[in-house]
């Protein structure tokens, strides 16, 4: 996959799930504005890492449910390379309870990073694509946004309102080159899941067919196929990356 000439924005490309789509896409010769929540020295660690592979690469602190934040993030990645042709929605945040004890702030804070984030950052976009008559946005849903998952009513819904996003803007983007897709990662080995008990994850893995985690360059892969030129026929698309947990 080549990227060349192409600038791609990846949110949270500091660590996870985020880091190996910047690192797939700076091999494919993209030019990558990552940005990050706090983290700074993993975000830095993945700019450096996408230098190394030969691509330019910049790291930008930006809160996504901050919506002058991400104003600023894309006018920066926008004057520093000039356009941007790729948007991946990746930055993601769990904060799991039952709903009887689900506090209202977790509530709005999950669908604020998670939903309202992939919102704004396409809003924040998709002028400079319709522009160019090209662009390609991936946004990274859930298997839960699929299925639900006891504990996850907050995530569970920003991720399945990620796929009514993706499909609403996939349709309103179609004849301006710009095609909307998500992907719909399963059980990943990333520090997210490093946080779940043990009980939680052994009920994971057993409802994995493949009967195994999933790695983060495994989203990345069909990811960057998203993003490639190759995918201009692929539109308002969900592709499960689970091992087939969503069957
Ligand atoms: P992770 O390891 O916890 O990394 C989360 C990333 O998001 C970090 O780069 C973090 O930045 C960034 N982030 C969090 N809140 C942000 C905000 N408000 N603004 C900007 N960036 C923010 O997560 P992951 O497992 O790689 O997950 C990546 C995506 O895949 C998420 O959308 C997640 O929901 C989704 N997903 C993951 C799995 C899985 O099994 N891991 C499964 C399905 C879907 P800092 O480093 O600065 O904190």
């Amino acid at each position: 996959m080549r990227f060349d000439q192409r600038t791609a924005v990846v949110t949270g490309g500091s660590r996870g799930i985020g880091r190996a789509i910047c690192l797939e896409l700076a091999a494919g010769g993209a030019n990558v504005v990552l940005l990050y929540a706090g983290n700074e020295a993993a975000a830095e660690q993945t700019a450096a890492a996408c230098r190394e592979l030969g691509a330019r690469a910049t790291a930008i602190r930006c809160d996504v449910a901050d919506a002058q934040a991400v104003k600023a993030a894309m006018k920066a990645a926008l004057s520093e390379y000039g356009r941007i042709d790729i948007l991946v929605n990746n930055a993601g945040v769990t904060r799991d309870n039952f709903l009887l004890m689900m506090r209202e702030s977790d509530f709005d804070a999950v669908v604020d990073t998670n939903l309202k984030g992939a919102f704004l950052c396409i809003r924040h976009v998709v002028h400079a694509m319709m522009k160019q008559n090209y662009g390609r946005i991936v946004n990274v849903s859930s298997v839960t946004g699929l299925r639900g998952n006891a504990g996850q009513a907050n995530y569970a819904a920003s991720k399945a309102g990620v796929i009514g996003l993706t499909k609403a803007a996939a349709r309103e983007l179609a004849q301006r080159g710009i095609t909307v897709n998500a992907v719909a990662p399963g059980f990943i080995a990333t520090d997210m899941t490093a946080a779940m008990t043990e009980p939680a994850k052994e009920a994971a893995l057993s409802q994995i067919p493949a009967g195994r985690m999933g790695h983060a360059h495994e989203v990345a892969r069909a990811v960057a196929f998203l993003a490639g030129e190759d995918a201009a026929y692929i539109t308002g698309q969900v592709l499960a990356i689970d091992g087939g947990m969503s069957m």
